[in-house]
């Protein structure tokens, strides 16, 4: 039996979708491991790799996220036209099940673990429901490891994706993080993370949580029992690691070269307003200098448009990436994903003014901003954008050199050459909001 997991690529008009150095998306690998060995399993990264549409495999599993959705569809429609059985999960179908039904036959609500092995016996059974719940969250003990080995070789910028947490303490009302995980922090046993990393090929490791300090006791004895491996890491975290120099001290000593941050606003109205008031903006160039202070490089992320925000904002932000030495800096329009409470209150509000997922890749304005035009939230952000992978911006936030320059450089020059080719996409940003072509 041969089964095909697809991640569908994304919009063409989409800064993500030009990005060149890519990791994979542990969703697929995860899925494979969870497969039994009687399958003969292909995943397909169709940001890498074509679709053989000739080649039909017995059954499809697509994993969608938003700006995903519509491409995810026409793959599953096509499929489903040559009789392939398609099953629809991640973040989009579970938030979207009615939506997402009428491409499969079957969904994968929530969490793949508890119901993908039932699955697979139903289909073998021919007695496939319509969807699979499961009934809690998984404790993530005795996990397989992702099957990395799957993976065409030479197609990502390194395939060393860790998982070790699920879930946010926090509840931000843009983020599906807890929506999607509940309101629930849960964490590997450390013994198992470590197993999972010792024969890994290459010491660079990007731990994918959504947030490797939720719960700082577990992060330091994780922390401590990294520090051997001499292994360099990635991860995303919340800014109150800065509240916490042994939490600091520890990232450090066990090789934590840079993390993603969300800072998402200068103005406490917004934080507070979008439920981060743990982010607190007199305290953001200390917290930044701390963690600096340990080696640690920073990318922040920013959001435009929330209901503060006027046309200043955007000087405002880079110039404060700029005047804090921030290595690498995303930049998104306010974005309201089926499932998060910014959705349910701009719909109630009747501010969204697109619904055509395409657009919903933080780069495009679907929405009507309090204090500006949804065109000047799109304009801003693109000349926010121009700015901060211009080359002056680079030098002034890479200057003075230090250790991890070489790699955020390379970061810089990436999203750099994923932003001009975003550029040449402006035409159709331009249409969305004025309807005309
Ligand atoms: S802190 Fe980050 S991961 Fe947690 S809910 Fe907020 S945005 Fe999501």
């Amino acid at each position: 039996m041969k089964l095909n997991i697809i991640s569908p690529k994304w919009p063409e008009h989409s800064l993500w979708g030009q990005i060149v150095f890519r990791f994979p998306y542990l969703s697929l690998t995860s899925l494979a491991a969870l497969t039994d060995d009687k399958w003969e399993v292909a995943v397909i990264d169709e940001n890498c790799q074509k679709i053989d549409f000739s080649n039909l495999p017995d059954l499809v599993a697509i994993s969608l996220m938003t700006p995903l959705a519509n491409r995810g569809y026409k793959i599953a429609d096509q499929y489903r036209s040559k009789g392939v059985t398609v099953i629809l999960g991640g973040i989009h179908p579970t938030m979207m099940p009615g939506e997402a039904a009428a491409h499969a036959d079957s969904l994968v609500i929530g969490e793949a673990e508890a119901t993908w092995p039932q699955l697979l016996n139903d289909f073998k059974h021919n007695q496939l429901k319509t969807i699979y719940r499961p009934t809690g969250f998984h404790p993530l003990v005795n996990m397989k490891p992702p099957k990395r080995d799957i993976l065409p070789p030479k197609t990502y910028f390194f395939t060393n994706t860790v998982q070790t947490t699920r879930g946010c303490p926090f509840n931000c009302d843009f983020c599906s993080v807890t929506s999607f995980y509940g309101r629930t922090y849960r964490t590997r046993p450390v013994a198992e993370v470590i197993r999972e990393i010792e024969p890994m090929a290459g010491r660079h490791i990007f731990f994918v949580d959504d947030n490797i300090v939720g719960k700082p006791s577990y992060a330091k004895e994780l922390f401590k029992a990294i520090e051997p491996l001499k292994i360099r890491w990635l991860s995303q975290a919340s800014l109150s690691i800065a509240q916490d120099r042994q939490l600091l001290r520890l990232a450090q000593k066990s090789g934590c070269k840079g993390l993603f941050i969300g800072f998402e606003s200068l103005s406490q109205e917004n934080l507070k307003a979008m439920g981060k008031s743990v982010n607190q903006v007199k305290k953001f160039r200390e917290a930044i200098k701390q963690i600096h202070d340990y080696g640690i490089g920073i990318q922040g992320s920013f959001i435009f448009g929330n209901d503060h925000d006027d046309q200043t904002v955007f000087e405002d932000v880079v110039r404060f990436v700029e005047k804090s030495h921030l290595e690498t800096a995303i930049f998104s329009v306010l974005t309201p994903f089926p499932g998060t409470r910014i959705y349910d209150r701009l719909k109630r509000e009747n501010r969204i003014i697109n619904t055509n997922w395409d657009l919903y890749d933080m780069n495009h304005v679907v929405f009507k901003p309090a204090r500006m035009t949804p065109e000047q939230l799109q304009k801003g952000l693109y000349k926010a954008y121009e700015k901060l992978y211009g080359i002056p911006s680079i030098i002034k936030r890479l200057f003075p050199l230090n250790k991890n320059s070489l790699f955020f450089g390379i970061q810089n020059y990436g999203f750099r050459m994923a932003w001009l080719k975003t550029i040449k996409q402006s035409a159709i940003t331009k249409q969305h909001i004025t309807g005309k072509k």
